[in-house]
């Protein structure tokens, strides 16, 4: 009998027991465990705490290369000792049956080996994003999911916020008519010297690569399609600090219908929105990407934003993961996702090189 079923009977006889205690062994039990792996400043201050209100998955291990946080966590967060993992030891996770899902929080250079690694330890994986440095290493990751006949999830909050559901549903629908244009803009100031955000090899290539997915998505999830085209260009003010990588991007996609969407992404200044202009009307979310602020949204027209607005965007996100496991459904932020953001990043950085526009292919 699988552990689940086990599981799901203890459920039953433990049903009568009344008034159990919110985060009992039992009511865990019913949930599926997530190992949360590398406990830097995400896995901290948004996924343990998110993690708390789930009600389809809870924080059963941690993995780290850092003992003094191993013990903090352990103590705080109530994780045995056999739930803790170091990056030496990960495999060993196969034999352990409280972890059903790996969540790789590492550094973007680290995201394909662990998330391969896990997948290997027989494990459902959540992987951060960019889910990659480059297109290689996304198709790489999803073909281990696939060779595990395990689930992958990029964790893209945004695919199960309300107000972006909202903004898409407009978009795609094309319910204020055809859209003209639209402006996608992240930025924040990221200057701190020797940090792997700065560290071409390890980002990745900067706040392209860091904020640059958001911008892409807020566009092409609007149309509903992803862009054929993209013209880009980097820009850097300080190449002491941005040591061989952008500073800022901008960049424009063109859409099969014609429509563009202008994309700023920046580790010098503060920028939050997306913006969309069609011929019967615009809409506007601000601040739109940030994690740690909540989405507002404005239209010339009334919208109705159907859902449940959580404190933390990521309840929503693990929890649909998890109803994706127990119900054998299409996760919504799919590794096919990342791919797709990760073909357009990469046609980005042709761009910057050749000055030139770049057509999308996504068969390749
Ligand atoms: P941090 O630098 O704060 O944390 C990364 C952690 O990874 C470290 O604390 C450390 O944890 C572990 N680590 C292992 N090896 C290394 C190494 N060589 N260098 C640095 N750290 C290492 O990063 P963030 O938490 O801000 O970002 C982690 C990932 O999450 C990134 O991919 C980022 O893009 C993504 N992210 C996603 C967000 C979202 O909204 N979806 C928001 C913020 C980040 P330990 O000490 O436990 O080993």
């Amino acid at each position: 009998m699988d552990r689940r079923k086990v599981l799901g009977s203890i459920g039953v006889l433990a049903a009568g027991t009344a008034l159990l205690p919110a985060l009992t062994p039992r009511k865990q039990a019913d949930k599926l465990g997530i190992a949360l792996v590398g406990l830097g400043n995400y896995a901290t201050r948004q996924l343990a705490p998110a993690l708390q209100a789930t009600e389809h998955c809870y924080l059963a291990g941690i993995v780290t290369g850092t003992p003094t946080k191993a013990e903090e966590w352990s103590k705080r967060y109530n994780i045995p000792e056999k739930n803790i993992y170091n990056y030496e030891n990960l495999d060993q996770i196969k034999d352990n049956p409280d972890i059903d899902i790996v969540y790789v929080v590492l550094p973007n250079f680290m995201h394909a080996e662990y998330t391969i690694r896990a997948f290997q330890a027989g494990k459902h994986v959540i992987c951060e994003k960019p889910m990659g440095l480059n297109v290689q290493e996304c198709k790489d990751m999803i073909a281990a999911g696939r060779k595990a006949g395990k689930l992958l999830q990029i964790g893209y909050r945004l695919y199960y916020e309300p107000h972006h559901l909202a903004a898409h549903k407009i978009g795609s629908n094309q319910e204020w008519g055809h859209t003209v244009f639209m402006e996608s803009s992240l930025g924040f100031r990221m200057a701190i010297p020797g940090i792997w955000r700065l560290d071409k090899d390890k980002g990745g290539g900067g706040a392209i690569m860091d904020l640059g997915v958001y911008c892409i998505q807020g566009g092409r999830r609007y149309i509903g399609e992803p862009p054929v085209s993209v013209v880009a260009q980097g820009y850097n003010t300080n190449p002491e600090l941005f040591k061989g990588i952008y500073e800022s991007v901008t960049f424009q996609m063109e859409f099969a219908s014609g429509a563009i969407c202008n994309g700023t992404t920046s580790y010098s200044a503060y920028v939050d929105r997306f913006h969309a202009s069609g011929e019967k009307g615009w809409m506007e979310l601000k601040p739109c990407f940030n994690a740690s602020q909540k989405v507002v949204i404005q239209s010339s027209k009334d919208i109705t934003v159907n859902g449940t607005v959580n404190e933390y965007q990521q309840i929503a996100q693990m929890d649909a993961f998890a109803l994706n496991i127990n119900d054998e459904t299409p996760v919504t932020a799919s590794g096919e996702e990342g791919l797709i953001d990760l073909q357009i990043i990469e046609a980005i950085k042709r761009s910057i090189t050749s000055g030139q526009k770049e057509k999308i292919d996504y068969s390749v």
